[in-house]
Formats: structure tokens, C-alpha cells, sequence
């Protein structure tokens, strides 16, 4: 295996440079609880304070409406149990779409089999968009919470949040959304979206594992879903991972300065990828739009092939790849998500998933539309399912 070709950037990202060097301190010299009254713990608190104040700008938000968490999970579970607990005696309705994560789904259907919560989930149409006039549809007088996704992390659809946003703010019912694949990626300013609640996570975005924030709009406050030394102001205890904030202070400022030329690069190979594959790919299909999708994510069916076949034989020509999204990859079940955009489980079985990042160059394109159709053929021709048309 000569080198590697990494597509699954949607997955995780490497740290970046800049992230690294920012966090090194921090790791080494001023390793300080910033819980400590003493200077060297202040110093520590001081970077932590400073990551927040950047995130928040990126954002368009405001430095005490970022809260640390452990990551886009940590944060969609908190913004959700935080809701139905805040707003206990108003109701326990959610509205939710059908592809949501399942940080977000697994979340509610917790809560539902406990009698916490009622659930709502609207569907999506052929390429997974969310339609604001039916969350607006579901809303009722007890609904507390609409949660709906930035962006999907399995076929990239850009949802409508700004204008579910609006609906929500209309209704006056709080909007919370998981940005993790959008953060860093797309725009995103929470004024503009009328978001109350919104998640990140710093590996997506060439940040360290392991951290992420939750945005709260003020003046709302969340009961907390993780108690101990009140740290967060009470809000989220557990000692601070400060260079992991700051790594991913670093990380976001870096992507945001960036978004837009590594947008206009990335939508370039991530378009020649996929007229590639389709052109070369018999029974092949794009999931998700041909517009309005993430910059960096090409995802596809092919009839009669196993979405885990083809990921096995691409990892032995050193391509990195999902079907599906890579933490449901291991089951062997379809995707939520496909089977919501309406394909048939046979067709949902033969997914792939490939996002493109930073690192990825024209060459590794070209690489990828030679290694993929021989890749896909090789499997056919052992199918017995498998007819040209
Ligand atoms: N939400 C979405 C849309 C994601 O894609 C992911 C990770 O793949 C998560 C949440 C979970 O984030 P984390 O890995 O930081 O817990």
C-alpha cells in the first residue's frame, strides 16, 4: 500500500498546526487548574477564558454563552435534557427530524420510553431537507424544543435553520441545532439562524478530540446534565481540559479565516468526484443535493454492493472511507438517514460516504475516480445479483 488517501474527514480531522502550537503550552508549562486561586492556575484560566471569548466571536456570539463540553454528543444531550427540565411545566413536546444524529435521536427516544418527552420527527424530502412548514405544522402548545440539524453528516444536506429559526422564534418555542458538521465548514452566526441552543465539536473542524461547546442563548440558563465542582458556572462541572479549549479556539478561528477558499477548493473536487463516479459507475447514485451541501462530502449508492464491501476493499488500496456515518458503521443495519430520503433497504445497504478535507488534493481525486469504479466492478462481478440494468 503505497499512501493514503484519507475521505472521511466528516469522520475526524487531524489537528492542526496552529491547534497544536496553541495547545503546547498548556500542556506543558502552564498546566494550572484554572479552579486554583493562585496565579499559575489563574494563567490557565485566563487561556480558557480567551478561547471562549474566540469561539464566540466566530459565532456571533457572546463569551458567557459558550459552554465547554466533551464534544457534539455531550452537547446535543445536555441542550435536550436541559430543555425538558428548564421548561418542565410548559411541556414535554420535542419536534425533531427523521436524519438527526443519534446523539440527538438515541437522546429522545431515552427520554420518550421514560415518559419524559413526546416526540415529533418530521421527515425529509428525496435529498434531506427538512421543510420549515411542517416543523411549523407540528408545533403545538406544549412543545418545549425543536431540534434539527445544521447539516447532515451522512449525505451532507445544508438544512433551512434560518428559517426554521424563525418559525421557532415566531412560536416562542426554543431552537436548538446540531451545527457539528456545519461549524467551521459553512457560515455560521446564531443571530442569523435564531438559534437558542447550539452544538460543536472541535474535531471536525481540525481541533482535538474530545472537546466541544455548547452555545446557550442568554438569558437562558440550562439545569446542568453533569454535576460535581461546578465548574462552567455550575452549569457543567468537571476540571477544565483548557488546552483542548484552546486547540479548538485556534482550530475554529483558523477554519473560519479560511472558509471561504477552502470552500470554493473543496466544492470544486468534491463536484468533479461525484460527476466522475456517476459518469463512471454504472447503477450509481449521489445521496443528498447536488446544491446546498456541504463543500468537502460526496455520497453515493451503488446497486448490489455492500456499503462494508467496498469500504474493506478500499482500505487494502489505502483509502479511508464510511458508509453511513462512522459511528453507526459498525452495525449492520441501513441508515436512519438513507431509508428517510425514501431508498429501498437493498439500495441503502450499498452506500459510501467520502469527505473530502483539507488535505485533500486534486490528485487524490483523480486517485479515488480510478481506485472506486474498479473497486465497485471487482465486487459486482462476484455478485449473482448483479445485471447491468
Ligand atoms: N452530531 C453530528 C452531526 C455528528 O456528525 C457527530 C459526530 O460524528 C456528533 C454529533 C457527535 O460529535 P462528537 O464526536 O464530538 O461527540
Amino acid at each position: 500500500m503505497s499512501r493514503i488517501i484519507y475521505a472521511d474527514h466528516a469522520a475526524t480531522t487531524a489537528l492542526s498546526p496552529a491547534a497544536l502550537e496553541a495547545m503546547t503550552p498548556y500542556l506543558t508549562q502552564q498546566y494550572g487548574n484554572p479552579s486554583s486561586l493562585y496565579r499559575f492556575g489563574q494563567q490557565a484560566k485566563a487561556g480558557l477564558e480567551d478561547a471562549r471569548t474566540r469561539i464566540a466571536a466566530c459565532l456571533g456570539a457572546e463569551a458567557d454563552e459558550v459552554y465547554f463540553t466533551s464534544g457534539g454528543t455531550e452537547a446535543d444531550n445536555w441542550a435536550i435534557r436541559g430543555v425538558l427540565e428548564a421548561q418542565a411545566k410548559k411541556g414535554n413536546h420535542v419536534i425533531t427530524s427523521a436524519i438527526e444524529h443519534h446523539a440527538v435521536l438515541h437522546t429522545l427516544d431515552a427520554l420518550a420510553r421514560q415518559g419524559l418527552c413526546q416526540v415529533t420527527q418530521v421527515g425529509v424530502d428525496a435529498q434531506g431537507r427538512v421543510n420549515p412548514e411542517e416543523v411549523r405544522a407540528a408545533l403545538r402548545p406544549d412543545t418545549v424544543l425543536i431540534s434539527i440539524m445544521a447539516a447532515n453528516n451522512e449525505i451532507g444536506t445544508i438544512e433551512p435553520v434560518a428559517e426554521i429559526g424563525a418559525i421557532a422564534r415566531q412560536a416562542g418555542v426554543l431552537f436548538h441545532t446540531d451545527a457539528v458538521q456545519a461549524v467551521g465548514h459553512i457560515p455560521v452566526q446564531v443571530n442569523d439562524w435564531k438559534v437558542d441552543l447550539l452544538s460543536l465539536s472541535g474535531h471536525k473542524f481540525h481541533g482535538p478530540r474530545g472537546i466541544g461547546a455548547l452555545y446557550v442563548r442568554k438569558p437562558l440558563r440550562l439545569p446542568p446534565l453533569i454535576f460535581g465542582g461546578g465548574q462552567e458556572k455550575g452549569r457543567r462541572s468537571g476540571t477544565e481540559y483548557v488546552a483542548g479549549a484552546v486547540g479548538m479556539a485556534a482550530a475554529l478561528q483558523e477554519a473560519v479565516g479560511q472558509m471561504e477558499t477552502e470552500g470554493r477548493r473543496l466544492s470544486a473536487l468534491r463536484d468533479r468526484l461525484i460527476d466522475g463516479i456517476l459518469s463512471q459507475v454504472p447503477r450509481s447514485s449521489l445521496t443528498g443535493p447536488r446544491e446546498n451541501r456541504l463543500p468537502g462530502t460526496a455520497s453515493f449508492v451503488f446497486a448490489c454492493v455492500e456499503g462494508e464491501s467496498i469500504l474493506l476493499r478500499l482500505d487494502s488500496r489505502g483509502v479511508c472511507a464510511s458508509s453511513g456515518s462512522a459511528c453507526s458503521s459498525a452495525s449492520l443495519d441501513p441508515s436512519h438517514v438513507l431509508l428517510s430520503i425514501g431508498l429501498p433497504h437493498e439500495v441503502a445497504h450499498g452506500s459510501l460516504r467520502l469527505s473530502l478535507g483539507r488535505e485533500t488534493t486534486a490528485e487524490d481525486v483523480d486517485d479515488l475516480l480510478t481506485i472506486i469504479p474498479e473497486v465497485v466492478a471487482g465486487l459486482r462481478a462476484m455478485s449473482p445479483l448483479w445485471c447491468e440494468n
